[in-house]
């Protein structure tokens, strides 16, 4: 059984297909991080080699919006909750034919007219007070039960994520 709003297996083929570059960084690929959630979609956040984090999306099988519940879990995982603004929040419908052949079959065979609704995540760099330059990252430790991203300075090697800085401080 299939949850509502979670993809079936051709909307998670298709949506895989990673053609990501780092966005104002590096310009080099970009690596899919999946995360699990209680949400019924597919998380999927792209990390270039030095670790900064250019998108974040979120893929549903649904009619509906899922910004709302997007934000909401962002901000759980997000050091300090307040850099997830809704701004950089951008809701998008995908359609059969960018999707490809396979995706693009499936879906005609549908009855309802459900679409696949992606919500993007994007931080833009930003300044710190003492002018260095701040990105996102994101922790995959296993120590957490999600990522948590944070900002950081990208020049500086041995960022620390708050959460594990936490922890060892205990
Ligand atoms: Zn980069
Ligand atoms: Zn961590």
């Amino acid at each position: 059984m299939r949850r509502p709003g979670a993809l079936p297996r051709p909307l998670v083929t298709a949506l895989a297909v990673a053609d990501g570059r780092c966005y104002r960084h590096c310009r080099e690929p970009l690596t899919e991080r999946a995360v699990r959630s209680p949400l019924p979609g597919l998380w999927r956040v792209g990390v270039c080699p030095g670790g900064v984090v250019s998108v974040t999306s979120y893929a549903e099988w649904t009619s509906g919006n899922p910004t709302a519940r997007v934000r909401a879990a962002l901000r759980r995982w997000s050091r300090p909750p307040g850099l997830v603004r809704s701004r950089d929040l951008r809701l998008a419908t995908r359609h059969g034919p960018e999707l490809g052949r396979p995706a693009e079959r499936f879906l005609a065979r549908q009855k309802l007219p459900v679409g696949v609704r992606v919500v993007y995540w994007r931080v833009y760099p930003s300044r710190a007070k003492d002018g260095t330059e701040r990105r996102l990252f994101a922790c995959f430790r296993s120590g957490h039960p999600r990522p948590v991203f944070f900002r950081a300075d990208p020049a500086r090697p041995g960022w620390a994520c708050p959460a594990c800085a936490a922890r060892r401080r205990r």
